[in-house]
């Protein structure tokens, strides 16, 4: 039995079509799609054509995944090998001989020779020569004369165009000016050009009048360089602020202006801004405007049932270009690392079917929604024909639409069978211009693709033109690899691009302010349960906003921590015979209690130390790991080694090492503590926890919800106060068996040594054990031959991410000559464009400092960067500086590596630039100081990462990513040098450094027998 679409989606949306109506339709869709094809297939592509080059290229490389990933990154990078030698090696790195072995003849001679030989340089340059060639084959042209040129050349096919400008990505606002800037030239000069082409009815002929004949497609997010889900209001204003001249323009010009769709992260609020746009008064009754809607998306059909209402409410027509969607890839793998349910369907036939259910509906609605059915399947549009005819709609109504430079065999069909066909046509440079013709050959490359199938493969007619239904065995697409990690996996960060989310951490703030406004949280001293206030007092006020009183926190004195830590030692028996299976419990339950708490958490890290919304959601999520992962990883240490031998047992067990002093930093206040606090309990340790002045309140909150969650509370004394009153006390204790520290290198070898002096004092018992990560001078190096739009969002990410107040934060980046004034522009302009603010606003990008020596500091270094660099971005926060302790971010160039600012951990939001001469040199210069922390590289030589990855000194190096964010369990966190003792916190060993290993020996055999050991069962003993 067949699946039709209709079964699979028919009652999602309402529709006047009865079965026998489907059942004709159907019997039409095969009799135009056979018609369609027949035209097309006549014409089969030639070698000189594009779709023929691509298609090759897409079928050697389906042959084989990893020559695919090699040859299609190959080709991402070729802009930017205009340098011979740079080539030359990037041909050699990426094409091997394993890899030749493995190409078509006629590739593989090209790269052999490209390999080896004088005619190396001669055939390397025409390999690069030929891939732009092809790249452009898919570009209407460089600027916008020869893309009208080009756009001329398609009416003389008689099919419209619509004109879209490759860009790089947005990332400052001059970016986004200079693209709305490229929009306002092309529709003042275009349809002034226009007006002077000759008609084509074809083409031009709307269903209540002329169409425009200019058509360009634009990309929201390109609009404004902040442009973010998590904002949704911010944003807004500020694309409306660029995109309303735009549309006035093309309004006043007759031009039409269509939306493009990006990632699905962005969907639900490009759709919100052209509502908004399409409904003022002045474009409310303007019909020519479109946006897109993909079809692989889950939510595609519920998305477009509301447009139709919105578009009814509205009461002129809007153009809804329906496409499949052109990141199936990125949207899979994504969501799958976030831990998000996937937004795209997984199987083709769903995508085919949901734009088949997709088309009936516009087709149904086409007086409010005018269908572009955008698809090169020639199955989907003969179904879109069919089910037009069936209903009557005007053809002037409806329209197909395809790709520049793709599938013109099947544009022909088309237009020869009396639609409308506009053709989509990107121009601009090659730069971008790569990563639109990677995604062609993806696409192409896709077992599923129609193009494939019907034009290389050869596929039979009637199955081409099949209704989407299963294959026969479907495939289910690979699930990722599991680890061995107990059952565990991270906790998925917010995904604040859903309204819920938004909604939820917005109510969390209003009822934290709420509770601010009735007065300061009083945060005790609490030992056994008992809370006690201390004499001595401090308060806390939040950082964004001075006035606001947070909490009144009495500080622990000497005399309790004495006492904390007398107690826990008295605790000590019980808890460690607790045992590892009630332990882990507990720490599942405290688990499950934040993951209840969430937004509540997160709200008060807001408030206490001035995190922006998706820091501190992502640092109560880490806590929440951190719980789960040691939960997960002390099961697995329950069972005690055993190495039995016939005669004798042998069993290693894990102990507790004793009262544990967990002394913690604000800068991930419950994270870190959590992670710290968690490891040493669930390893059978009592836990004195010292939490950072400035972050009382939260760790107030994790205490007590260790206590809910089952921790006894001889177990876990909570001393608030200030390190430096309490610190020595805490430390130098005789019963302190380990401190677990995280924090700056000063304090933390202030540490080591006084825990070195007390294991040495007269009647000292213990060796006590110190676990210790400090601080970094982070760098990220971008090679000559980096995504540069990916370095420059990465570089900005890592360095002002919580205004760099991050122990992994990048401060210095380093760059090669090559690229370093290209990167460093990027970088300044991006740096302006940081929206800064008080954390609660939720398009706040940098915060304010934690507190007033914090900014003295970070103020002190900008003092030394005016005096001894060259300032490339200066922030100016203006009356911000009155209100709380904001620095704007800072970047200095021509920074001297041993100087100040090249060798000193800052804690703000200061970026040091380094010029490097070579590759070897910036792995040098990253290598160039005490510490060791994190690193990472932006390269696409594949021997260039492979060099970072063995030579950047750092405890966490990453590779074409930023170099924050670690993960639990992915990626364990800590480094070396003056960075640490060498310790990671949520990695397979973190617990065992809460342990003490002890090994049982007994000798079984008594008298000349013993029991048998396992696995050796029935060995004699001799007698
Ligand atoms: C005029 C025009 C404008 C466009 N604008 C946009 C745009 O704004 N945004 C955008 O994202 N794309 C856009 N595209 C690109 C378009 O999405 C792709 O070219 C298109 O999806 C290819 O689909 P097809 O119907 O031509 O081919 P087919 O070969 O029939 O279908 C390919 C589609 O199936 C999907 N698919 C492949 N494997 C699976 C699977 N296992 N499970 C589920 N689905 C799968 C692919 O992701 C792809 O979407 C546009 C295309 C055109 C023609």
């Amino acid at each position: 039995m067949t699946t039709s679409p209709a079964a699979t989606f028919e009652g999602v949306l309402p529709s006047r079509l009865t079965p026998a109506d489907r059942g004709q339709i159907e019997r039409r869709v095969q009799e135009i799609g056979r018609g369609l094809l027949e035209r097309a297939l006549t014409a089969e592509p030639t070698a000189a054509s594009s779709e023929w080059w691509v298609q090759q290229a897409a079928e050697w490389a389906t042959q084989d995944d990893d020559l695919k990933v090699r040859l299609f990154r190959l080709v991402d990078c070729m802009p930017m090998l205009d340098d011979p030698a740079a080539l030359d090696r990037h041909v050699r790195e990426y094409v091997d001989d394993d890899v030749i072995a493995r190409l078509p003849r006629s590739l593989r001679l090209a790269f052999q020779a490209a390999r080896s030989g004088f005619l190396a340089p001669l055939a390397a340059r025409a390999i690069r020569a030929a891939t732009l060639a092809q790249a452009r084959r898919f570009i209407a042209g460089g600027n916008p004369a020869e893309a009208a040129q080009a756009a001329l050349a398609q009416r003389r096919h008689h099919r419209g165009f619509t004109l879209d400008l490759l860009g790089e990505a947005v990332t400052s606002e001059a970016e986004a000016d200079a693209y709305a800037a490229a929009y306002t030239d092309l529709l003042r000069e275009l349809p002034r050009i226009a007006a002077g082409w000759s008609a084509d009815p074809l083409v031009d002929d709307g269903p209540t009048g002329p169409l425009p004949r200019v058509n360009v497609s634009l990309k929201l997010s390109a609009l404004d360089s902040q442009f973010d889900a998590i904002d949704p209001h911010g944003t807004t204003d500020r694309v409306l602020e660029r995109l309303r001249p735009i549309w006035r323009l093309a309004r006043a010009n007759g031009a039409q202006v269509h939306v493009d769709m990006e990632s699905h992260v962005t969907k639900d609020l490009a759709l919100a801004i052209f509502r908004a746009i399409a409904m003022e008064d002045e474009f409310r009754d303007w019909p020519h405007c479109g946006i897109v809607v993909q079809c692989y998306l889950r939510e595609a059909l519920r998305d477009l049932e509301s447009l139709a209402q919105w578009a009814r409410h509205r009461g002129t027509p809007v153009w809804i270009r329906l496409v499949k969607g052109a990141y199936w890839d990125y949207e899979t793998v994504h969501a799958r690392a976030a831990g998000w349910p996937v937004p795209v369907w997984q199987e083709k036939w769903r995508t085919d079917a949901c734009f088949e259910a997709a088309t009936t509906f516009l087709l149904e609605h086409a007086d409010t929604l005018r269908p572009a059915l955008g698809s090169h399947n020639l199955r989907s549009l003969a179904h879109g024909m069919a089910v037009a005819e069936h209903l009557g709609v005007d053809r002037r109504a409806v329209e197909m639409q395809m790709l520049h430079g793709m599938g013109d065999p099947e544009k022909d069909a088309v237009t020869a069978a009396g639609w409308r066909l506009r053709i989509y046509m990107p121009y601009g440079q090659l730069v971008p211009g790569m990563a639109y013709l990677v995604r062609r050959l993806l696409e192409n490359s896709s077992n599923d693709s129609f193009l494939r199938a019907g034009f290389v493969k050869h596929v039979p007619p009637a199955t081409l033109l099949a209704p989407p239904r299963p294959a026969a065995a479907v495939v289910a697409p690979a699930a990722p690899a599991a680890a061995d990690d107990g059952g565990f996996a991270n906790e998925p960060l917010a995904d604040f691009a859903l309204e819920s989310s938004r909604r939820a951490f917005a109510e969390a703030i209003d009822r934290a302010a709420a509770d601010f406004a009735r007065g300061p949280v009083e945060v005790p001293v609490v030992i056994d349960g008992r809370r006690s206030a201390s004499a001595g007092r401090f308060s806390r006020h939040d950082p964004s906003d001075l006035r606001r009183h947070v909490a009144e926190v009495s500080a622990a004195s000497p005399a309790d921590a004495v006492r904390a830590v007398d107690l826990c030692r008295s605790a000590t028996p019980a808890w460690a015979a607790a045992g590892w299976h009630r332990r882990a419990d507990i720490l599942d339950r405290a688990a499950e209690i934040m993951r209840r708490r969430r937004w509540e958490l997160a709200a008060i890290e807001v408030f206490e130390v001035g995190k922006p919304w998706r820091e501190a959601d992502a640092d109560v999520a880490e806590a929440i790991d951190f719980c789960r992962y040691y939960a997960a990883s002390a099961r697995l240490l329950a069972a005690p080694c055993r190495v039995d031998v016939p005669g004798e047992e042998n069993a290693t067990a894990w102990l507790p090492r004793g009262t544990s002093v967990v002394i913690a930093p604000w800068n991930f206040p419950l994270a870190i503590l959590a992670g710290m606090t968690t490891a040493a309990l669930v390893a059978g340790n009592p836990v004195v926890m010292k939490p950072a002045e400035q972050s009382s309140l939260v760790a107030l909150r994790l205490h007590e919800i260790l206590l809910e969650a089952g921790v006894p509370p001889a177990a876990l004394a909570f001393l608030p106060g200030r390190g430096e009153e309490v610190g020595p006390s805490l430390v130098s204790h005789p019963d302190t068996a380990l401190v677990a520290f995280t924090g700056s290198r000063a304090v933390g070898l202030a540490i080591n040594a006084d825990a070195a002096r007390a294991s040495a004092a007269a009647g000292s018992r213990v060796v006590k054990r110190v676990i210790a990560e400090m601080g970094g001078k982070n760098a990220i190096v971008v090679d000559d031959d980096a995504d540069l739009d990916e370095a420059v969002v990465a570089v900005v990410h890592s360095a002002f991410g919580f205004q760099g107040q991050k122990c992994s934060a990048c401060s210095r980046v380093i760059v090669l000559d090559r690229v370093h004034d290209a990167f460093v522009g990027r970088l300044a302009a991006a740096v302006h464009s940081l929206r800064v603010g008080p954390a609660v606003e939720p398009g706040t990008r940098v915060g304010p400092l934690v507190d007033q020596e914090a900014r003295d500091r970070v103020r002190s270094f900008i003092e030394i960067g005016l005096r001894s660099a060259r300032p490339l971005a200066a922030v100016e926060v203006g009356p911000l500086a009155d209100r709380g302790w904001f620095v704007g971010p800072h970047v200095f160039g021509d920074v001297d590596p041993d100087g100040p600012l090249g060798q000193e951990e800052i804690f703000g939001p200061v970026l040091a630039v380094l010029r490097a001469r070579d590759f070897a040199h910036a792995i040098d210069l990253a290598n160039g100081t005490a510490y060791a922390l994190t690193a990472g590289v932006f390269s696409r030589s594949p021997s260039h990462l492979e060099l970072a990855a063995r030579q950047l000194a750092a405890g966490n190096v990453y590779l074409n990513r930023g170099i924050t964010g670690a993960l639990v369990h992915r990626q364990p966190f800590g480094g070396y040098r003056m960075s640490g003792i060498g310790s990671k916190t949520g990695g397979p060993d973190s617990l065992q450094q809460f342990l003490l290993r002890r090994t049982v020996t007994e000798n079984t055999l008594r008298r000349g027998f013993a029991p048998a050991a396992p696995h050796d069962a029935g060995v004699a003993t001799r007698g």
